[in-house]
């Protein structure tokens, strides 16, 4: 009955605990009277059904929108049985989609964490099946139970801040106790009329606007952030940061240093390499390095408050790396195995902005006492870390 499916996937049962999922953006498309095309354009994997009996595309098309997630397989077949059709077809037709990617399992839980209101649903239903696909079932709620805090009301951390409540993410602090410049105004961030505003409210302004159901008080106190993203320009060098690895507060670097947007590493204390990790590859490469770097930073003694967060960066650049950040961030919380900057950055340069991986390997010499990968030793890519700072 299909012709053409993506990869194998391993099929679920036809239970009451697997709740099929068709995003409604799935195009349902037909090709002449009897045949219909589910996916399958702009390169994405899809399923060709066909030859149907007259009046069987109408049918199945009402079958596969009422996918929604909120029926399990069970009672999904059992409704396809009573409005007439043959249920091992109906059963080819799911494990087709299924085995093409094109059908999503959610789970109770999922669907509880994107019910609030008709407003936080409509929402939810254009974030939930990036989701899903990304993590299976269980990722949404996941997100939507996580706290970020996104360190620099800069023109890279607003966007990313108010892109991460609007995928879900459930509390996202921002936190920078400057005042807004006008060099501050980027797509999705400070705006103009900010000017002169404390940052960190103007930064709550601009995530209400997009995500106003998102929670933005900071972590409850001796509680950790389940991921504190560092936005200032040269934020992997500064020693205010130091504290993280031993607090065990995973941390990912998305900034922009001069032209270049930098995401990553992305820190899991115990599990991946570290900050100073890098550093220790970098010198070994040039032993200059640690004069250098020590000059693209102020000393704290230098300052007289909290670290500056001066604008840098083309909003070409704050932007993509902003989105870049976005999906490392979205991996780290839905529980994925390793993301992609994972012991490594990526950099984006003009002018097309096409991230660059560079390893960032964990140092053998380091402190952190991570071994590099590769290196037998207790599980690098566990799940996410606890949500409580120790001590
Ligand atoms: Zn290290």
């Amino acid at each position: 009955m299909h012709r053409r499916t993506g990869p194998a996937a391993t099929l679920w049962p036809v239970t009451e605990s697997h709740r099929p999922f068709l995003p409604r953006t799935t195009p349902l498309l037909r090709l002449g009277p009897a045949t219909l095309q589910v996916g399958g354009v702009d390169g994405d994997p899809g399923v060709r059904l066909g030859p149907l009996a007259p009046g069987l595309p109408a049918v199945l098309v009402a079958l596969l929108r009422g996918l929604d997630g909120g029926r399990s397989a069970r009672v999904v077949l059992a409704e396809a049985v009573a409005a007439g059709l043959d249920p091992d077809a109906v059963d080819d037709v799911l494990r087709a989609l299924q085995r093409c990617g094109r059908l999503l399992e959610v789970s109770p839980e999922d669907l509880l964490a994107a019910a609030h209101t008709p407003a936080v649903r409509a929402r939810a239903d254009l974030e939930l099946p990036a989701a899903l696909a990304a993590a299976g079932p269980g990722s949404w709620r996941l997100r939507r139970a996580s706290t970020v805090v996104v360190e620099g009301a800069t023109r890279v951390g607003v966007p990313l801040a108010a892109m991460l409540a609007a995928s879900g993410v459930g509390r996202v602090h921002v936190r920078d106790r400057g005042t807004v410049t006008a060099a501050d105004t980027v797509v999705g961030g400070l705006t103009a009329a900010d000017e002169g505003r404390p940052r960190s409210l103007a930064a709550a302004d601009a995530v209400r606007r997009v995500a106003p159901e998102a929670d933005l008080r900071p972590p409850p106190p001796g509680t950790a952030p389940h991921l504190l993203v560092l936005t200032r320009p040269w934020a992997a060098l500064d020693p205010v940061h130091a504290g993280l690895h031993g607090a065990r507060v995973p941390h990912l670097v998305a900034t922009v240093r001069g032209e270049v947007g930098v995401v990553g590493p992305l820190v899991v204390p115990g599990r991946t390499g570290c900050l100073r990790c890098g550093e220790m590859t970098r010198t070994a490469a040039d032993p200059g390095w640690p004069e250098l770097s020590a000059q693209l930073h102020e000393p704290p003694a230098a300052r007289s408050g909290p670290p500056a967060a001066p604008a840098t960066g083309s909003t070409g650049v704050c932007t993509a790396t902003a989105v870049t950040a976005l999906t490392q961030a979205l991996a780290h919380l839905d529980g994925q195995a390793s993301p992609t900057c994972t012991d490594a950055v990526l950099e984006l340069r003009v002018p097309d902005l096409l991230p660059v991986r560079r390893t960032w390997p964990a140092h053998p010499g380091c402190s952190c006492g991570v071994l590099p990968a590769g290196v037998p030793g207790p599980s690098r890519h566990d799940r996410r870390a606890p949500g409580t700072l120790e001590g």
